[in-house]
């Protein structure tokens, strides 16, 4: 199975993934994450995305997708139940994604769409850049990626809603509450 965590930054994407982790076993693919790593390891990758992500802006298509395509074939990965986080977040990625699933004998099976108002959610990414450090976890940066959000990763909801694949769930409850949401529309599907 592939499930795709939907949503706008700080919406708890990494939150619910790890209970999914938990309670399915899923293998996770945080984009966000990944490239995290490679900065805080200094490698060409690394040193590459830092810019972009500093600036709260998307890392380009054609070097997220490469990394998928070789995420895909890596054998932690293949015959897993997939999350992936954080990705897409373009139409071309999105449109890009169903591609690279097709051609393992895959879809995307379900998008759980986290909906959460964006002053919440300032508020929350300005808490946790207070605790986890985050450099882009500053309010300047933080209105950057809200808008790349609504510009660039927004139109994904009508994308997946025509291919009837989109959950929306209540993303300003308690993350308990979300978790059994989520469990309760993906647990037919697995
Ligand atoms: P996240 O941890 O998912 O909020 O991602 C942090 C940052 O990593 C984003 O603001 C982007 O700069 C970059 N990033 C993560 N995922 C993607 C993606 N799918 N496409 C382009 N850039 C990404």
């Amino acid at each position: 199975m592939n499930l795709v965590i939907f949503g706008a930054p700080g919406c708890g994407k990494g939150t619910q993934s790890e209970r999914l982790i938990d309670r399915y076993g899923f293998y996770h693919i945080s984009t966000g994450e990944l490239l995290r790593d490679q900065i805080a390891r200094k490698t060409p990758l690394g040193i590459t995305a830092d810019k972009y992500i500093s600036q709260g802006h998307l890392i380009p298509d054609e070097l997220m997708l490469s990394i998928i395509d070789d995420l895909l074939d890596s054998p932690e990965v293949k015959g897993k139940n997939i999350i992936f986080d954080g990705f897409p977040r373009t139409v071309k990625q999105a449109e890009e994604l169903e591609h690279l699933l097709q051609k393992r004998g895959h879809a995307v099976d379900a998008v759980i769409g986290l909906e959460v108002p964006d002053e919440e959610l300032i508020e929350r990414l300005i808490n946790r850049g207070k605790e986890s450090g985050r450099a882009d976890d500053n309010l300047e940066t933080i209105k950057e990626r809200l808008e790349v959000y609504h510009n660039q990763t927004q139109p994904l909801r009508k994308f997946y809603e025509e291919r009837g694949s989109y959950k929306p769930i209540n993303g300003s409850n308690a993350i308990d509450a979300i978790a059994d949401d989520i469990a309760a529309h993906i647990e037919h599907l697995l």
